[in-house]
């Protein structure tokens, strides 16, 4: 073992780890990156197949992305945002606001997917205490299977009980609404004789609770870390007819699915949803530097008005908001997507990889299929009739990833789903590889 793995295991606390399981393994150390490609300290080559956690767009090292890092640090590496501006913040608000839905005016800055939503949720919830007398609104509407961060606020609206479970007398409540998990459905009907029943459920419980909500939150088009439940159309497009019926905030959270993703550029595009708030982090640097957005419309910002001895002022803020070298970087992604035709190009390799997945659905433990641009979940299943899950113990997919190493692709599974979301640069020929290695590995389980 290298020293930097036997200090790895000694001083590291690894997120989302069993470190004793991690103790006993030999653990893999990035160095280096190239493309679609991460090199290990030994120098051996991975193709990136999770995007290093679903941010990486145009591939590591970029030539563009490098570049203007270098130039702004020959400027400023960071100044605050807390009674000052600074030059790159503004110019990506703009550029932001520019392809947001229609009437995302305002631009909150933050560093993580889970401080947007923080911000989302705190920003709501002040917006009605201003607006309205004698306010009594404090529930949040969420989906089955959500999952919006780890701190508190987003847990609260989470609903992935392994992550949020032990921590529930310190979250508050919501209410939580059916997501069309389809190959399980939540309500037990079947796609499309459901007629999206769901979507009743949703509008049954702001018939009753509407005037004590403060606001939806979803994760539009795919909930991610469920395990890439993609949900059917028209849902999304429900969703916001109920909630604008009573006069409900939806926040959309878009931290996984914006910036491409879905081959939209944001997935509330594809119905032409627009929510009240929206959420971004992740790829909005292009996978390099932490940075994320909280957008509001102008008429909840309006709300935050007032003389300052009012207190009316959102009382939120971190030490690295509006990071100057992270705005850079994420001009300079929004450019390349202009400059490279991104989106448009992007369509033959959403075609051949729903093409390559499709040929995954006989095989004998593939429950489901899932995908949405390039973003995919192969659900992994111990009996297909009865969608019988396997024992956690044997963690299938887990061992399935940690093979897929050994044959020169990472990736991670979340539960027994494996997840297939590469940079959006990816070359046909890698694409072809990574699932070509992938289908080895579950055909011969
Ligand atoms: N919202 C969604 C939809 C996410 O997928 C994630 C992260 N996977 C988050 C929020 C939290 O983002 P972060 O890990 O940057 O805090």
């Amino acid at each position: 073992m290298s020293v930097l793995e036997r200090l790895d295991k000694i001083h590291l606390w690894h997120p989302f780890t069993q470190m004793k399981e991690w103790e006993e393994e030999e653990p893999l150390i990035i160095e280096r990156g190239e493309g679609s490609y991460l090199i290990d300290i030994h120098g051996r080559r991975y193709l990136d197949g999770n995007s290093s956690l679903w941010v990486n767009l145009h591939g590591h090292r970029n030539k563009a992305l490098d570049r203007a890092l270098e130039e702004q640090l020959g400027k400023i590496a960071h100044s605050t945002l807390l009674g000052l501006g600074n030059v790159p913040s503004i110019e990506l608000a703009r550029m932001l606001v520019e392809i947001a839905p229609e009437g995302l005016r305002r631009v909150f800055y933050s560093d993580n997917g889970s401080t947007a939503v923080e911000i989302a949720l705190k920003m709501s919830f002040q917006y009605w205490r201003q607006t309205e007398k004698r306010c009594r609104r404090k529930l949040f509407i969420s989906f089955s299977g959500a999952y919006h961060g780890d701190t508190v606020g987003a847990m609260s609206v989470g609903d992935i009980d392994i992550f949020v479970g032990r921590y529930s007398p310190l979250l508050f409540r919501t209410l939580k609404a059916p997501y069309p998990y389809c190959y399980r459905c939540p309500l037990e009907m079947s796609y499309p004789y459901c007629g999206l029943a769901c979507l009743h459920v949703l509008e049954d419980i702001l018939r009753k609770e509407h005037s004590r909500v403060v606001a939806c939150i979803i994760e539009p088009s795919v909930q991610g870390a469920c395990g890439m439940i993609v949900s059917p159309p028209g849902f999304l497009k429900g969703v916001r007819e109920i909630t604008e019926k009573y006069g409900i905030p939806l926040i959309a959270d878009e931290v996984a699915t914006g910036f491409g993703r879905t081959g939209y550029m944001f997935a509330c595009e594809e119905e032409g949803v627009v929510p009240d708030i929206m959420c971004l982090a992740k790829g909005i640097t292009g996978g390099y530097l932490p940075l994320a957005v909280t957008l509001a419309k102008e008429e909840i910002y309006r709300a935050f008005l007032g003389r300052y001895d009012e207190f009316k002022a959102l009382f939120h803020g971190h030490t690295y908001t509006g990071n100057p070298l992270a705005c850079r970087v994420a001009i300079e992604n929004l450019r390349i997507f202009k400059r490279e035709k991104v989106l448009e190009r992007l369509k033959p390799k959403i075609r051949l990889l729903s093409e390559l997945l499709e040929g995954f659905r006989g095989l004998r433990y593939v429950g489901d299929v899932r995908y949405k641009g390039l973003m995919a979940g192969i659900e992994l299943v111990e009996d297909r009739d009865t969608k019988k899950p396997f024992p956690p113990s044997k963690r299938v997919a887990y061992r399935v990833c940690m093979d897929a190493r050994k044959k020169g692709l990472i990736t991670r599974p979340l539960g027994d789903t494996i997840v297939i979301m590469p940079p959006l640069s990816i070359k046909k020929r890698e694409l072809k590889r990574m699932i070509g290695i992938l289908y080895e590995l579950i055909s011969g389980l």
